[in-house]
């Protein structure tokens, strides 16, 4: 039932993870992709190797979210190759420790920089082209952080929330256009982002707090993103998907 053949995605952070999963995803559903990476380049012509093989378009494309100047030109490279930007997944991200009274401005900086700056970049070079072609699909990755908040995580946890607050907002903005803006609202998923804190012999308490007893797989988050990205959710927009195995009910 689902068929993004002739779309165009660009899916930030696509080298690993969430953002590997989605791509592989949107591929296996006919849709070109164009990934991001900054500076894992060998993962990342491995997605596009793989992406080629179901016959779709490919393309790699280096930014660092946080430049203002490579997150456009990073757009621009993308609409130059495929000639369009149907879907954008805002997937880069990083997730950091730091207690509030020892936070250094530059972890603080860095945070803001690239999980909402990066965002607002990305998203403001894009929609000038979904405008020109009175269509497109805007799929932001936020946190249960950004709902429930993270002890430790604050930094995270409120970029993670302003992403929910972006979604709701372009959404009634950008509606008029025909773009969709979306959120999927990931809970524990088993990555490279998560790999100590999954591994360490506390992890069983952030398992208890999962109603399904155990964190998610880049796959069922890639899930979520595909169906929003598809014909199944068009009359979806400023939506907040959870996927999370109910850990946001259990604070
Ligand atoms: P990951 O660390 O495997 O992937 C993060 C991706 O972001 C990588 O490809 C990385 O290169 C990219 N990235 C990092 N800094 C960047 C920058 N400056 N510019 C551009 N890209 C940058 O982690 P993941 O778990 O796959 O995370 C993907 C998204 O999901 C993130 O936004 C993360 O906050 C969110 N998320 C993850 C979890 C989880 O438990 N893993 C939970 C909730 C939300």
């Amino acid at each position: 039932m689902i068929n993004l053949r002739g779309k165009t995605a660009l899916i930030t952070g696509g080298s690993r993870g969430i953002g590997r999963a989605t791509a592989i995803m949107l591929v296996q559903a006919g849709c070109d992709v164009a990934i991001s990476f900054v500076t894992h380049e060998e993962a990342a012509r491995e997605v596009e190797q793989t992406a080629r093989q179901y016959g779709v378009k490919a393309m790699i494309v280096p930014a660092d979210l946080a430049d203002r100047r490579k997150t456009e030109q990073m757009i621009e490279a993308v609409v130059r190759q495929f000639g369009r930007l149907d879907i954008l997944v805002n997937n880069g991200g990083i997730w950091k420790k730091a207690a509030i009274d020892t936070m250094s401005e530059q972890q603080l900086q860095e945070m803001i920089d690239i999980n909402l700056k990066g965002v607002f970049y990305a998203i403001s070079a894009a929609v000038p082209h979904m405008k020109k072609q009175r269509s497109g699909n805007i799929i932001n990755i936020s946190s249960t952080a950004g709902q429930r908040g993270e002890a430790f995580h604050s930094h995270y946890a409120a970029t993670k929330g302003a992403i929910i607050s972006l979604t709701k907002s372009l959404a009634p903005e950008l509606a008029r256009h025909n773009i969709r803006v979306n959120c999927v609202a990931p809970g524990w998923v088993a990555t490279d982002m998560t790999f100590e804190a999954l591994a360490a012999p506390d992890a069983d308490k952030i398992l208890s707090l999962i109603p399904l007893g155990r964190a998610g797989t880049p796959e069922e988050i890639a899930g979520a993103v595909l169906f929003l990205a598809s014909d199944l959710s068009t009359f979806i927009t400023g939506e907040i998907l959870n996927v999370n195995g109910g850990a946001v009910l259990c604070g």
